[in-house]
């Protein structure tokens, strides 16, 4: 038997709590998975406090993401011993997840661990970082931004998405400047690779539909107001990926950047991308993200500080990655 976060059913409303379960509880999909370490992303908070509802059935085992060993598997592709990582696919949503020793997945879902990465490394990645890479793969595919040009902004900086994001642009040489409302952690965001700050509650303000061009391309994972004015400061021809909500989901912007100056918004999905762009996203994280970068983002945590480290990300209180140790 083994402890899992499940989200159950209680008069009506999601309540999570820990419970024991053994492999045979489990869903039967193909593949069974020893989970060596999940993670706590911005929708993991939402999930375990119940603010949101992601969990679409119940009871749900929560946990988006996976990184572990294959201990059974009914599928050609996969045999045991495989180290692999899970991210999305609607795990948490409406398949069980990642929080607990064991879970069983279908072999679709399964991404083959990069050699340079160990499982609490992937998970140091996890969604969030993952997400960054597609982004960074979005503004590169839309030829906006260039090795030594134009800035790129990143919302959210301090955060998990935003911290992978300014270490992989800087990596590639995109000059970055960091959007946050903790100017104490400036020192960490330059470690990463920022080359800029701008304070997030000049991001904030409603300001004109076109505004001085500044950015070449913006990595937003923070909505609302904020992705408005990225797209009013965009320059002609730019674009802005938006992949997040840490502020608010709202859009309330006009036409303007995208008529008058050809400014793309390019939307960022995780969850149900395909395989191969999966596969190209940790590619770039495997090539680009230096190992040193990733440790000073990165806390380790046990799982049964789960419902306090949920409430501390959705209030914006943790910094770049923590990783869930399913074990302790
Ligand atoms: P996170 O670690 O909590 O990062 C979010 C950051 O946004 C915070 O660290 C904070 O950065 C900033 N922030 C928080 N509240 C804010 C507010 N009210 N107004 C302005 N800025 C605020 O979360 P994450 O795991 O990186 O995820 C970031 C967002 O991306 C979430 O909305 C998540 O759901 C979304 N996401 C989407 C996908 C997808 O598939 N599209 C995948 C992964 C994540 P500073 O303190 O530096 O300002």
């Amino acid at each position: 038997r083994f402890t899992a976060f499940v989200i159950e059913d209680a008069n009506g409303k999601p309540k999570g709590g820990f419970k024991e379960l053994s492999v045979a509880d489990l869903p039967d999909h193909e593949v069974l998975v020893e989970i060596a370490f999940s993670a706590l992303n911005y929708k993991d908070g939402l999930a375990v406090s119940g603010k949101g509802r992601i969990a679409r059935k119940l009871p749900m085992v929560a946990g988006i993401d996976l990184a572990g060993t294959v201990v059974e598997s009914r599928a050609p592709d996969w045999k045991p011993g495989d180290r692999v990582v899970v991210n999305g696919w609607g795990l948490s949503e409406t398949q069980w997840g990642a929080y607990g020793r064991f879970q069983r997945v279908k072999p679709e879902w399964l991404t083959r661990l990069p050699d340079v990465f160990t499982p609490e490394q992937a998970m140091a990645i996890g969604t969030a970082g993952y997400t960054a890479s597609l982004c960074v793969d979005a503004l590169e595919d839309r030829g906006v931004i260039q090795p030594g040009g134009g800035e790129v902004l990143v919302t959210g900086a301090a955060g998990g998405v935003g911290s992978v994001a300014i270490a992989l642009l800087a990596a590639r040489g995109y000059p970055v400047t960091a959007s946050t409302g903790r100017p104490e952690q400036a020192d960490y965001l330059k470690g990463l690779g920022a080359t800029g700050i701008v304070e997030r509650a000049s991001l904030l303000e409603k300001g004109a539909p076109l505004q001085k061009e500044r950015w070449a391309g913006a990595v937003d994972s923070v909505g609302g107001i904020t992705l408005v004015n990225a797209l009013s400061q965009t320059v002609y021809g730019g674009a802005v990926a938006a992949c997040g909500l840490a502020g608010s989901t709202d859009l309330p912007t006009t036409v303007l950047p995208f008529i008058l100056r050809g400014v793309a918004l390019l939307g960022i999905d995780s969850v149900m991308a395909p395989a191969a762009r999966r596969e190209r996203a940790w590619a770039r994280l495997a090539r680009d993200l230096d190992s040193g970068k990733l440790a000073a983002m990165t806390t380790v945590e046990p799982m049964s500080k789960l419902p306090e480290l949920a409430d501390a990300i959705l209030a914006g209180k943790t910094r770049g990655r923590v990783v869930i140790d399913v074990n302790r």
